[in-house]
């Protein structure tokens, strides 16, 4: 049984941006505190902090962070880079931008943290184009942490020289696939690379690169002073810690909350979204983790620990924590074919899977939105859905897939009334 999160235990103390993100009411909040004893501490032992601590990327792949931090390899006459992923662009989720505007100096914290433990003395943060607000208050926190002597050469009195900077993308939802910001990033098209080489080989400048999401990195600093021990203590054996989850869509107060791994699903949902619009037997479904997981309905959610076991078990994934709650007024079916005209179009277009069958996904969804289908183009579309998953170079191939495979799993006979009653009004008019 997952407890509610305790306000004491809170990482994000400033997420909604009551308290200035200046450095001076950020350090009041306990950042920059000796962070020296913390780098005096050693790269291994950082390391293995970061292991006992089981946090696991935030991004939505959640591989551990400690382990992904181990595989660099050791110094050589190639630079380390640390890169943070702040392309956050999922639909659904708006986590790490609270991040960005009103926490930025846990996240430059955690990077010189982070990228002392690998090696890196330089990182890049690669900012959402849209996300003018962010980039500028990050940019704001940068400069203060330079002007008071925690970044640059002998970065917070550490011995360690540190630089980091901030980057804008353009965009392009594809740039938060790490290959294709490493692309963007040296100014290339952003194009998901063939793996391997993976990036702890081969990544920026071909040299040996780690990629992290936002949150991870701004969780760096209190694992580090709290110790790996006290993170691992909330949430369940597996999915270990706190996170941020975003909930939207038919609830009574859509928010961004920290919470422990595992709570229940209608617990997360009545606790802090303020429960269903029309109260919880009113819920149809909720897309549990940003927009390419897939939908799980009602019946499922109740019970289901927001954990990466958990949704996994229920068919879905965690993702990106982001849930998006539909009440029975909602037309799943529109629903699920306004995404695959997202993946459409987000697609990059350099392999013939993605960028064909995303866009004959999204037309036959348009058509099965009014119904104007024959009843057999469903298996068809799933057949197609299939042939994409998995034969792609990056994982957008798999979302554009995994919406509609889940909206025929549970929601079929919705699809097939509609196709029903459309030839119905066909014959009627005829
Ligand atoms: Fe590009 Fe789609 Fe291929 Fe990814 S799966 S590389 S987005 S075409």
């Amino acid at each position: 049984m997952v407890d509610l999160l305790q306000d004491k235990d809170r990482i994000f103390t400033n997420l909604y941006g009551f308290q200035s993100f200046s450095l001076e009411a950020a350090r009041k909040r306990g950042a920059w505190d000796n962070t020296k004893a913390l780098i005096e501490k050693g790269k291994d032992a950082i390391i293995e902090e970061m292991k006992q601590s089981g946090l696991r990327g935030r991004g939505g792949a959640g591989f551990p962070t400690g382990m992904k931090w181990s595989f660099m390899p050791k110094p050589s006459d190639k630079p380390h880079y640390l890169i943070i992923n702040a392309d956050e662009s999922e639909p659904g989720t708006c986590k790490d931008r609270d991040i960005l505007r009103n926490e930025p100096h846990k996240l430059i914290e955690g990077a010189l943290l982070a990228a002392f433990a690998i090696g890196a003395h330089q990182a890049y943060i690669y900012i959402r184009g849209e996300f003018y607000n962010e980039a500028s208050e990050t940019n704001q926190a940068i400069a203060e942490a330079y002007e008071a002597g925690l970044l640059g050469k002998n970065a917070a009195g550490s011995g360690w020289d540190f630089d980091i900077a901030v980057h804008r993308g353009a965009g392009a939802y594809i740039c938060g696939e790490e290959s294709a910001l490493l692309e963007s990033l040296e100014g290339n098209r952003g194009m998901p690379r063939n793996k391997p080489p993976f990036p702890a080989m081969a990544g920026l400048y071909a040299s040996p690169t780690t990629v992290n999401n936002v949150e991870t990195i701004a969780s760096v600093p209190d694992i580090l002073r709290r110790g790996g021990a006290w993170f691992a203590s909330f949430g369940t054996e597996k999915s270990k810690g706190t996170k941020l989850y975003c909930i939207s869509g038919h609830v009574n107060t859509p928010c961004n909350v920290e919470e422990a791994m595992g709570l229940p699903m209608k617990t997360m949902i009545e606790t802090h979204g303020g429960g269903v619009r029309g109260g919880w037997d009113n819920l149809k479904a909720v897309i549990p983790g940003g927009s390419s997981t897939p939908i799980l309905p009602a019946h499922l959610c109740t019970d289901v620990p927001m954990d990466y076991e958990g949704l996994k078990a229920a068919g879905s994934s965690l993702g990106t924590g982001g849930l998006i709650v539909m009440d029975k007024s909602t037309d799943v079916v529109r629903i699920i074919a306004r995404l695959a005209r997202f993946y459409a179009h987000e697609s990059c277009g350099q392999c013939t899977p993605c960028r064909e069958g995303t866009g004959w996904m999204m037309r036959v969804m348009n058509r099965l939105v009014t119904g104007n289908a024959e009843l057999q183009e469903i298996d068809m579309l799933l057949d197609v859905s299939k042939e994409i998953e998995g034969h792609t170079i990056c994982a957008h191939g798999d979302a554009s897939a995994w919406p509609i495979q889940a909206l025929m799993k549970h929601f079929r006979p919705e699809v097939e009334a509609r196709i029903l009653a459309y030839r119905a009004t066909l014959k009627n008019a005829a």
